[in-house]
């Protein structure tokens, strides 16, 4: 029987836990702040921070929605950034993707001040995650990691393969899985669109993790009897719903559950992971602020 892995349970179970620990905080005194700032005028960004407003209130984290004009010079974002970094109140800042075009992306990710860089995106905490010392971990690996945890699933001594290597996704997730101890201790491969024979690498692998942003370009055929399968893909396609559309993964299902041992599926896996786990590092970052112990 392949176990199709809940990741919409296994996020309620994290936000439960996340729940105590704000109120630790808010017993403390403290009540941890989140600052979202959007600066386009896209639909799926203004959807994305909405949800992430909605996912912080559900359990007592306070939320603020900072909206800049997409026209505005870049200057205002990174004084917006710079008050946001000063106030105590606020302890997790976090710039929605894609900032205009003439918003430098570079000078964005070395605005946050690391310690509430909750996506874990800063220099600083990008090189802290590979000298194996994390202080953040990027939402989508981490709440894969937690995923592959809680389906019992360890990772030690074996082969994980990672068809993708984006700044977000793919590269910290191979980072994380090669660490030392628990979650990590992994033979990771990472693939990419420069890959040849993509499928000969999936099919040697223990667990497959597909974050290629491309519709079902992993299917059975492509994996071995008893492989986890993780889809982080989420990709929009024409379909005969109200919205007009449906979300569909980077792994074509039916065929891969026919192999897998364990499988997520799309939507309602890897998604409400990166949700939670924006959460957990923002419940973190308040609890390293104020020096309340938080216990994650
Ligand atoms: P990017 O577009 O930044 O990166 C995609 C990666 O996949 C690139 O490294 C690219 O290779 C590689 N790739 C593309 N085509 C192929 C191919 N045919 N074979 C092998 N590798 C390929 O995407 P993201 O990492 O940001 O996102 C990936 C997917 O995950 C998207 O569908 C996105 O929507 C989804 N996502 C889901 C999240 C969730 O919470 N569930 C969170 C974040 C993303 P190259 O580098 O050579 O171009």
């Amino acid at each position: 029987m392949t176990s199709i892995i809940d990741g919409n349970a296994v996020a309620a179970d994290i936000r439960e836990e996340l729940a105590d620990s704000v109120a630790t905080l808010k017993d403390a005194g403290v009540t941890p702040r989140l600052a979202t700032v959007l600066m386009n005028d896209k639909q799926a960004s203004e959807t994305y921070v909405s949800m992430k407003q909605r996912d912080c209130e559900e359990i007592g984290i306070a939320a603020e929605d900072v909206r800049i004009d997409s026209d505005a010079p870049a200057e205002e974002l990174f004084d917006t950034v710079a008050e946001l970094n000063a106030r105590e109140d606020v302890h997790g800042i976090l710039v929605q993707d894609p900032t205009p075009d003439h918003v430098p992306d570079e000078r964005v990710l070395s605005a946050v001040d690391p310690a509430k860089d909750v996506d874990g995106f800063h220099p600083e905490n990008v090189g802290k995650l590979v000298a194996g010392n994390a202080r953040f971990k990027p939402c989508t690996p981490h709440g894969i990691q937690k995923l592959l945890e809680s389906e019992g699933v360890d990772t030690e001594g074996k082969e994980v393969v990672v068809v993708g290597r984006s700044n977000i996704v793919g590269k910290p997730l191979a980072n994380l899985l090669v660490q030392k101890g628990a979650g990590g201790n992994a033979t990771v491969t990472v693939c990419h669109s420069r890959t040849d024979d993509l499928a000969a690498h999936t099919r040697r692998a223990d667990v497959v993790v597909a974050a290629a942003g491309v519709t079902e370009l992993v299917d059975g055929s492509m994996l071995s009897e008893g492989t986890v399968v993780v889809d982080v893909g989420i990709n929009r396609v024409d379909a005969d719903t109200e919205k007009g559309y449906e979300l569909v993964g980077d792994v074509e299902f039916e065929s891969a559950k026919e192999k897998a041992s364990a499988i997520t599926p799309v939507p309602g896996g890897v998604g409400p992971m990166t949700r939670a786990m924006l959460l957990y590092n923002t419940v973190k970052a308040a609890g390293e602020q104020t020096g309340v112990d938080v216990t994650l």
